[in-house]
């Protein structure tokens, strides 16, 4: 018989009665344990304890991960997806991915462009980008969603200015999809005022779209075109889709 007595954080609990006995686990063996007088549990392996902590410890981090990623604005698609999960499909796709890459690893105050087909991967490298700079990933839609539920001055709990001013001044944004959405004339005042306070202020911009380079011309004022092409890099996905691909080789 033993007594033991366990320091916990707040002071000594009483003592408790038990013995050390055996345990059999399949997975680690033969181990001594102690085990509580009168307890009905069997007794438990200390390994198997440990990799059950570890994995609650695991599981809680991954947990505040993706809230994270979803504060961040990051789709669940691409939750566990990065620079280095993209697969090119082409010479072109592997040299942006290296452009792009050191891009985000440096972004400065440099604007980017990514256009061209759906499917290509720019809303991936676009997430990606996010990510690794702790930035905010947005789509158009859901940017001039936010703004406009600013106008209801019961429930908002911004106003406007202050939407604006955190979209003008955060340290890394993407706004991706720029091509949706009906509403043209609020996207070319509110994109075209992002882009040129953030030049102003020297943040950097991510810009994505399935669109082409002459549609972008049209959103965006003329001034904003003038600093895109100062400190702006394009980069066109021209490239076929990968998607129907993908569902080729799900039907097989
Ligand atoms: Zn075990």
């Amino acid at each position: 018989m033993r007594t033991c007595a366990i320091k916990q954080s707040k002071g000594y609990i009483p003592a408790f009665h038990g013995k050390e006995v055996e345990c059999v686990c399949e997975k680690h063996g033969v181990s001594r344990v102690m085990h509580l007088d009168g307890s009905t549990k069997p007794p438990e392996c200390p390994v198997c304890m440990q990799e059950q902590e570890e994995k609650k410890k695991r599981e809680k981090a991954e947990e505040r991960r993706k809230k994270h990623l979803r504060k961040i604005g990051i789709r669940d698609k691409y939750f566990n997806e990065s620079f280095i999960t993209y697969k090119p499909q082409n010479e072109k796709a592997a040299q942006y991915l290296q452009d792009l890459l050191a891009l985000a690893k440096n972004p400065r105050d440099i604007f980017v462009l990514m256009y061209g087909n759906s499917g290509t991967g720019k809303s991936h490298l676009a997430s990606s980008a996010a990510i690794l700079n702790n930035g905010i990933y947005t789509t158009w839609e859901f940017l001039d969603l936010r703004l406009r539920s600013t106008y209801n001055s019961y429930a908002a709990k911004k106003t406007e200015y202050q939407m604006m001013m955190y979209y003008c001044t955060i340290p890394f944004l993407v706004i991706d999809e720029i091509e949706k959405g009906k509403n043209e004339d609020a996207k070319m005042r509110c994109l075209s005022l992002i882009c040129r306070e953030r030049y102003e202020r020297n943040r950097p911009l991510w810009l994505a779209g399935n669109c082409n380079y002459k549609w972008v011309k049209t959103v965006l004022d003329s001034s904003v075109i003038d600093r895109l092409k100062q400190k702006g890099k394009s980069f066109n996905f021209f490239w076929e889709s990968y998607r129907p691909k993908l569902r080729e080789a799900e039907a097989i």
